[in-house]
């Protein structure tokens, strides 16, 4: 076969260059046609169309079409001519045919169209051969790119934070432990306790479950910094909304007060929505028209509002009054609650019809680090709640003052010797600064109209599956 630099199909399909020779490569999706003459509609990845090669079938022999099939792979030289069916711009006349592997028919399990997301998870290694997955794919990686631009924009540095660590103050509970030790034959102290000091780090770690205490550090440094990695909660909680291995972005910004902080939030969510929209629409509108009538309409929506701001305290008199006029929750709703999921889709969906950030939380459903207020109750905590997510993001101005800081870490039986690096901060330059965590695969969720997260991460890892 004659060697010809291979063109993507993303750019066949733009190219007005008729008549001249061309090579693709790619995944076939369908044949059909005739005795005479055969269409394989053929797909490489770069876009979630298909460009169409017309096959003379006496040209190339039926024999040798044969193996052709959905899910091979194949290499085409030939001439781009301007389609005669609608809705294609250009289509390739095959002149020279490469097999380059098989799928045999009886055994390739992406047969026919319409198979369940439900399905496609147990394939997960060949989901991304669909077109629902070839799109959510697709916007995952522009959406990355939007983070990264985002920041690197407005001059934050991209900062990483480790993924081992042996601090465990936020995640008591339910972090994954990380240990080379023989776990058939544990050493133990008199106490009964295992001894760590064998193990490989000479202490217990762990998989992070936030990489913002490391990234207060370097705010106290480099003024402005983001983290975008992994991140590893062992909740046991088998929701459509969490993950035990997830992607979290975390700014830290010094000198910003919560009022900043909120700010940054509402224009970087609405930056990497606008983003999806600029750079992904022939993706989003394949997942609005096959799964989410309403999805472009809502990233729009989202567009255009300026997101409601008010306090947990009135938040929770707003649920108040809708109990009192007989609206019915699974979790009670009272002062000092955590608000649960449904809560937060009622203040957004319900009652504002907009994205919502709450602020100023009671003390203790939150995090030691966050800034008390005066009031001795409640602390500047701030989470932005999305219509269908509930929380998309979670923040807060930090405390910066040693000793309430310590003081607060005690009180919630955070073990304050194992984290007196990150306390030195508000011993040496202490200053001002906010910041907050968003989860990647919750905006993926907004932005692709999806309804289960573990359709927006390419090898879900939840309670019993880890498989892939
Ligand atoms: P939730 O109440 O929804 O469990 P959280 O309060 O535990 O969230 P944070 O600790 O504030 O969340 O984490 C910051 C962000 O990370 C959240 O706003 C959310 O977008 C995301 N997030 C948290 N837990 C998960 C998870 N298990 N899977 C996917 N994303 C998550
Ligand atoms: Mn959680």
């Amino acid at each position: 076969m004659e060697t010809i630099v291979r063109t993507k199909i993303v750019d066949v399909l733009k190219s007005e260059a008729f008549g001249t020779t061309v090579n693709v490569k790619g995944w076939v999706r369908t044949r059909r046609g005739s005795k005479q003459i055969s269409f394989i509609a053929l797909n490489d990845g770069s876009t979630i169309k298909n460009v169409q090669i017309v096959v003379s079938v006496e040209d190339f022999g039926e024999e040798y079409l044969k193996p052709i099939t959905t899910g091979a792979c194949i290499s085409v030289n030939g001439t781009l001519v301007r389609s005669e069916g609608k809705g294609q711009e250009a289509e390739i006349q095959a002149r020279e045919i490469l097999i380059y592997g098989t799928a045999d028919p009886a055994t390739y399990p992406l047969q026919k169209k319409g198979h369940s997301l439900e399905f496609l998870r147990e394939i997960a290694h060949l989901r991304p051969r669909t077109n629902t997955f070839g799109a959510v794919f697709r916007i995952r990686h522009h959406m990355a790119m939007a983070i990264h631009r985002f920041f690197h924009e407005r001059g934050f540095f991209y900062f990483h934070t480790p993924v081992i660590t042996a601090s465990d103050c936020e995640g008591a509970g339910q972090m994954f432990q990380v240990t080379t030790m023989n776990l058939y034959d544990l050493k133990k102290d008199d106490g009964g306790s295992i001894d760590y000091t064998g193990d490989f780090f000479g202490k217990q770690t762990s998989l992070t479950v936030s990489g913002q205490l490391e990234g207060e550090l370097a705010a106290m440094a480099l003024g402005s910094i983001y983290t975008f990695g992994p991140t590893f909660r062992a909740e046991n909680s088998n929701t459509p909304r969490h993950l035990a291995e997830f992607w979290m972005i975390e700014p830290e910004v010094a000198f910003n007060g919560i009022e900043e902080n909120m700010q940054l939030a509402e224009e970087f969510i609405k930056y990497c929505i606008r983003w999806g929209l600029d750079h992904c629409m022939e993706d989003i509108r394949f997942l609005n028209d096959m799964y989410d009538k309403e999805l472009i309409e809502r990233l729009h929506f989202v567009l255009e509002r300026d997101f409601i701001r008010l306090t947990y305290t009135e938040g929770i008199k707003i649920l108040e009054e809708a109990v009192a006029k007989g609206q019915t929750f699974e979790f009670p709703v009272f002062w000092g609650a955590d608000l649960a999921s449904e809560h937060e889709r009622y203040l957004v969906e319900v009652h504002f019809k907009c994205p919502v950030i709450l602020t100023d939380y009671p003390k203790e459903i939150k995090s030691f680090y966050m800034k008390q207020n005066d009031d001795g109750k409640t602390v500047r905590a701030m989470d932005v709640l999305f219509p269908k997510i509930g929380e998309i993001i979670g923040g807060s101005q930090r405390e910066d003052d040693y000793d309430k800081l310590s003081d607060h870490a005690r009180e919630k039986g955070v073990p304050v010797k194992d984290i007196w690096w990150y306390l030195d901060t508000r011993k040496f330059g202490t200053a001002p600064h906010s910041g907050f965590g968003l989860g990647f695969e919750r905006l993926l969720l907004f932005v692709t109209g999806m309804g289960n997260i573990r359709d927006v991460i390419p090898f879900p890892r939840t309670p019993n599956n880890a498989g892939f």
